[in-house]
């Protein structure tokens, strides 16, 4: 049985002349929690965006469960990049949640969850809606259901964020910031739910500056600059432990 969910190898990506991702390659085993730090402009975000092909990459690939994202095997044997079209079905096996929310003011919560699965046709209205309230249960806001975004806290509205990210059913989640744009305050609460996604075995790549949480809850880390891996392994041993100078760097300045 293999127990790999992604792999990403080789993966560059630049924009003009700028080498922005230079060679990254990792694994991520099913129900595992990777946490990426490094410092800003490291290139985290770019990395999670290409995972599932919100940047086209430069070069390398990215394999979930055995299937090229984004690649598609035409006719004559060539490879070539799939369409927005086609890769909607693969996006959808990816969760994502930003640092901004992006909820839609005019829905209530409770349509904000529903929504994807309901014009995707994937789920009947009625369908979509008990899944949305499960997920919401999840992140213990089924009582704000019929709310709208704007009458939430920020901790309140990356929970909702998180529950939709949920009721796509994705076989992974990828997290960019999802605390750094909270008060001090309502970060705990959100910390709180992605530990319980982490509990209950989501296979989940979380980019943090929390990193205690990042040791505490993560399984493993990787340590970017620069737009490479400088160091990763096992959370504890990279943040307790780092062998690089420049980890001990980061970790010094963050910690
Ligand atoms: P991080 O998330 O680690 O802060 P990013 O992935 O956002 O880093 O950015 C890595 C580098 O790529 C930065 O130098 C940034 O300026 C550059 N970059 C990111 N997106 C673009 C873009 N669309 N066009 C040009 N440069 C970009
Ligand atoms: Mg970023």
């Amino acid at each position: 049985m293999n127990d790999i969910l992604l792999t990403v190898k080789g993966l560059k990506k630049s924009y003009g002349a700028v080498e922005v991702l230079k060679d990254i390659s990792f694994d991520l085993r099913r129900g595992e929690t990777l946490s990426l730090i490094g410092p800003s402009g490291s290139g985290k975000s770019t990395c999670l965006r290409c995972v599932n092909y919100l940047e086209k990459p430069s070069g390398g690939e990215i394999v979930l469960e055995g299937e090229h994202i984004g690649r598609v095997r035409t006719g004559d044997g060539r490879e070539r990049t799939m369409t927005d079209r086609e890769l909607a079905p693969q996006r959808s096996e990816i969760g994502m949640v930003f640092q901004l929310f992006y909820l839609w003011p005019h829905l209530t919560v409770r349509d904000n969850v529903a929504l994807a699965s309901i014009k995707s046709g994937r789920l009947s209205k009625a369908e979509a809606y008990e899944l949305a309230e499960a997920m919401l249960e999840k992140v213990h806001l089924r009582h704000k259901a019929h709310e709208y975004p704007e009458r939430l806290s920020g901790g309140q509205q990356q929970r909702v964020a998180i529950a939709r990210a949920l009721a796509q059913q994705p076989k992974l989640i990828l997290f960019d910031e999802p605390t750094s744009a909270l008060d001090p305050e309502l970060v705990g609460e959100v910390l709180g739910v992605i530990r319980e996604l982490a509990e209950e075995g989501r296979s989940m790549i979380l980019v943090t500056h929390e990193i205690r949480f990042a040791r505490d809850v993560g399984d493993r880390v990787i340590f970017m600059d620069g737009g490479v891996i400088v160091e990763q392994g096992p959370a504890a041993d990279v943040i307790n432990h780092p062998a690089k100078e420049r980890t001990r760097a980061f970790l010094g300045q963050v910690g």
